[in-house]
């Protein structure tokens, strides 16, 4: 289970060592990404005084996304190391700017709670969220589709024509954002 009841993780601190599951990191209905299966979480968990607690460990998970250029299906392996501090929500604190705060000593992510339930399985969501490039591509020289007959230009060399940059107002404009891209 990811849900942790901090009340519950003892004074020596609550070993976490989980399979992932999609259903369990919330991922139901996410259509840019799956979970490959062999996810693991291994966590080790303290809680602080007024019931603040640390996780530490590390993620390891391979998702499977498509390429933004040739459109096939590649996986992108996740190695996260984690060193995260939750606080529980105080009545007063809803709504409040809750992302990211800097400790005067020391870089720390920390994040709220609610109730007495820490979901780590949200915690994961959040870390696939920030680990997901910007650019998905299935490698970095990665040739994308052929405009004109659609064919994967990693897999076959066609014989299409380039198309004409400069026909349209726009054509020197994406010619400035194709090159960018490269
Ligand atoms: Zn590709
Ligand atoms: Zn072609």
């Amino acid at each position: 289970m990811l849900v942790i009841n901090v009340s519950r993780i003892p004074p020596e601190g609550l070993e976490v060592q989980e399979s992932l599951e999609p259903g369990e990191v919330h991922l139901e209905g996410e259509d840019g990404f799956d979970l490959a299966p062999g996810g693991r979480l291994e966590a080790r968990l303290e809680r602080g005084e007024d019931d603040s607690a640390h996780v530490r460990g590390r993620l390891s998970a391979r998702l499977g996304l498509q390429c933004g250029r040739c459109l096939e299906p590649f996986v992108l392996p996740v190695e996260q190391d984690l060193d995260l501090f939750y606080l529980p929500r105080r009545a007063d604190e809803e709504g409040e700017e809750e992302d990211e705060v800097e400790l005067a000593d020391r870089d720390m992510v920390i994040a709220y709670y609610d109730g007495d339930e820490l979901d780590l399985g949200e915690m994961i969501r959040e870390q696939f969220f920030l680990t997901l490039p910007l650019k998905r591509l299935c490698r970095e020289e990665c040739r994308g589709l052929c405009p004109t007959c659609g064919s994967n230009r990693n897999d076959v060399r066609c014989e299409c024509p380039p198309p004409a940059e400069a026909a349209t107002p726009f054509g020197s404009l994406r010619k400035l954002f194709e090159d960018k891209d490269r």
